[in-house]
């Protein structure tokens, strides 16, 4: 590093707040502070702001309807469809335009640019034929697809006929796909032959037809898009209810389809949750509030313009893929990029050169990956054009403030505002973050509640905690693009949400708060710093410690690539804390190491959260998601049989880890 960079970095690390950069301020969607005020003054009448984003059929009569708490009702009376917001109504101005830009994995196959005149003959042609299968109007189809382009195709051809969809991740097991078709009584699958991971064909319909053995009722058809490239096929008989996605659209060359009337509360999709914790949660997602939500957010904090070409490098089988690859982007009409393959291949640059290849303008991203990136090295990113870039984003999990900056310095050139944005698949779209062109960041920190949305940090019993200590996250107010219910369980819905903090006997929407379950504190600003799911909360010694916390003290010193804590039972303090931690590339996994890495807990925390052991591991077990498992951590530590692993990324870690703690 030459001396500049070394006073650069030094600089970077002192500082905690950040501008926005002017550059971006001046051409930003949202620039007036006054907005928080407004939204407050107004509400709940501000979201019609984001209903006015939207076409509407029919035009609603009221805003929100709170009579039944918890069950909200926003836009009641107004109708819509969501594939005509997100298509047909660009076609005048923007027909030509992009709407996404495929990229397969293969490095030598051509990307795919499908316009909006191509994405509505598309989904029209998939919508006829969906419908000459026999799926009506609030039938359940589930998808089981990679990143393929019939995915979003396939979404918006069931948007338009009102059958809500069900994606589940192409990652799951064959038996998350018979759980979750189970759930929905779903009698409709879209899946695909294979795609491709680190250059190989992956068998996908072996899987799908594994777990398709686990549905209970009959199915009607299962169509099969065919992904893999000529030759690299795997070789299966159709059943007698599939067929091939592609012959089901050129049997309705030129269809069109009339987008269905829907009422803004009808359901526009579900979607199960990852399922980290317990049974999978049907949320579902209404079309009003949920699109209008999508698409205001995605104006105003991604700062989405029609011109733009914007990535998200998240899958369309969790939430983010579903608000901000699909449905937000595609509302505002901009280009959406969509990538099939993982970011470390051909090389560690891929997403580099996607970037450059296709002058994206908002990269919106996980901690987990820029994380990743950190480790590789900044020669990747250094070796490409990235000045298209204009902001970046990052969503999933807290980001350590050594992560963001690196972020910022190096993808962003620190020219780029950085929005760090907590929201959940109940909560449809962002919750807390700054707005870019407004807020000062806080490397660390999500930010305020976005105007409109009402969030305070909770103890135990309910009252407000003093800014810097750490207590729960609540949402006291209702906002558009919330969960209505979990899918045919509405009294799961109050319990696993409401029932913590709301008096559930009460009428009074003033009585009903929802519960996250994450833990958090806020500072005197009003920002808000997300500290992970209050099962990640350790008692040592009688003091509630957010492993998050800890977590970021590990990361942010040098040497450091990713940690995990977890608690271990103590005879003395009821739990110690134990940390796993993965080192960055050339450092040595030695005593001085762990040394530091006390030290730094003890000078962020204090010494009641002193790592009683730090074990150094080459990875941390995952799920398919990215998320850290915890509870396999804890299980390790506690020197517990294991449970099950099979939704893990990453298997074979396990033991590995198992023989190190063993050892140490
Ligand atoms: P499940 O609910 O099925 O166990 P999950 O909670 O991981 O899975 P998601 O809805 O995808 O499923 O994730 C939402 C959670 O991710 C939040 O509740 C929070 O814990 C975490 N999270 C998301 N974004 C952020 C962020 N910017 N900062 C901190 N935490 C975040
Ligand atoms: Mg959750």
């Amino acid at each position: 590093m030459s001396d500049d960079d070394v006073q650069l970095e030094a600089r970077l690390e002192e500082q905690e707040v950040f501008e926005p950069p002017e550059s971006f301020v001046e051409q930003a969607n949202v620039t007036d502070e006054g907005i928080y005020e407004e939204f407050e003054e107004n509400w709940p009448e501000c979201w019609e702001d984001a209903a006015e984003l939207l076409d509407w059929e029919e035009s609603y009569d009221q805003v929100l309807n709170d009579s039944n708490p918890p069950f909200y009702e926003w836009f009641n009376g107004g109708t819509l469809n969501a594939s005509a917001n997100c298509i047909d109504r660009h076609l005048d101005e923007r027909g030509d335009e992009a709407a996404i830009e495929w990229v397969g994995e293969p490095v030598d196959e051509e990307d795919v640019t499908y316009t909006y005149e191509d994405l509505h003959r598309e989904v029209n042609e998939f919508a006829a034929a969906l419908r000459e299968q026999g799926v009506e109007e609030d039938d359940v189809v589930t998808m089981y697809m990679p990143m393929i382009p019939q995915l979003p195709i396939a979404m918006l051809a069931c948007a338009r006929i009102g059958a809500p969809h069900s994606v589940v991740f192409a990652g799951f097991s064959a038996d998350a796909l018979a759980t979750r078709m189970n759930s929905a009584d779903s009698e409709y699958l879209v899946t695909c032959d294979g795609y491709y991971r680190r250059g190989d064909p992956l068998d996908h319909l072996e899987k799908a037809n594994e777990g398709l053995e686990g549905v209970e009722h009959d199915v009607e058809t299962v169509a099969v898009a065919e992904r893999l490239l000529d030759g690299d096929g795997f070789d299966h008989d159709y059943a007698d209810n599939q067929v091939a996605f592609e012959e089901l659209q050129s049997e309705h060359e030129g269809a069109e389809v009339d987008p269905v009337s829907r009422d803004a509360e009808d359901m526009l999709f579900l979607m199960y949750t990852s399922g980290t914790t317990g049974e999978p949660k049907g949320v579902k997602h209404t079309t009003a509030g949920y699109l209008s939500y999508v698409a205001w957010t995605s104006q105003a904090v991604l700062d989405i313009k029609p011109d733009d070409t914007y990535f998200c490098s998240a899958d369309i089988g969790w939430i983010t893929g579903h608000s901000y690859i699909i449905y937000g982007p595609l509302a505002l009409g901009t280009t959406t990029t969509m990538y099939e393959g993982t970011p470390d291949y051909p090389d560690k640059d891929r997403l580099w050169e996607i970037i450059e290849d296709h002058d994206i303008t908002q990269l919106y991203t996980a901690p987990t990956a820029i994380r990743s990136f950190m480790k590789w090295g900044e020669e990747y990113p250094d070796s490409h054009d990235l000045s298209s870039l204009r902001l970046l984003g990052t969503v999933g999990e807290p980001i350590n403030p050594r992560a963001w900056k690196w972020y910022y310095k190096h993808i962003g050139k620190e020219d780029c505002p950085v929005v760090d944005t907590w929201w959940q698949t109940e909560t449809g779209g962002m919750m807390l973050t700054t707005l870019p062109g407004v807020g000062d960041m806080k490397p660390g920190s999500a930010g305020p509640p976005l105007p409109g949305v009402s969030a305070d940090i909770v103890d135990v019993s309910g009252s407000p905690v003093k800014a810097g200590e750490a207590g729960y996250l609540v949402v006291n107010k209702p906002w558009p693009g919330m969960l209505r219910t979990l899918y045919k369980n509405d009294e799961r819905f109050i319990d696993e949400y409401w029932r913590e903090y709301s008096n559930t006997d009460s009428d009074d929407p003033a009585d009903w708060v929802y519960f996250p379950e994450d833990g958090a504190k806020i500072d005197q600003d009003g920002y808000i710093t997300v500290l992970g799911r209050v099962d990640d909360v350790l008692n040592v010694s009688g003091h509630r410690l957010g492993t998050m916390e800890i977590e970021s003290a590990i990361v942010g010193v040098e040497g450091v690539a990713e940690a995990a804590v977890v608690g271990g039972e103590h005879d003395i303090k009821g739990e110690a804390v134990y940390a796993y931690v993965i080192t960055e590339d050339g450092y040595e996994e030695d005593e001085e190491l762990r040394e530091r890495i006390i030290e730094s807990v003890e000078d962020a925390i204090g010494p009641i959260a002193r790592p009683e052991a730090v074990i150094f591991t080459p990875e941390l077990p995952k799920t398919r998601s990215g998320k850290i498992m915890r509870r396999l951590l804890e299980d390790i530590a506690n020197g517990e049989e294991l449970g099950d692993t099979s939704t893990l990324r990453n298997p074979d870690v396990v033991s590995d880890i198992q023989s190190k703690v063993g050892g140490d």
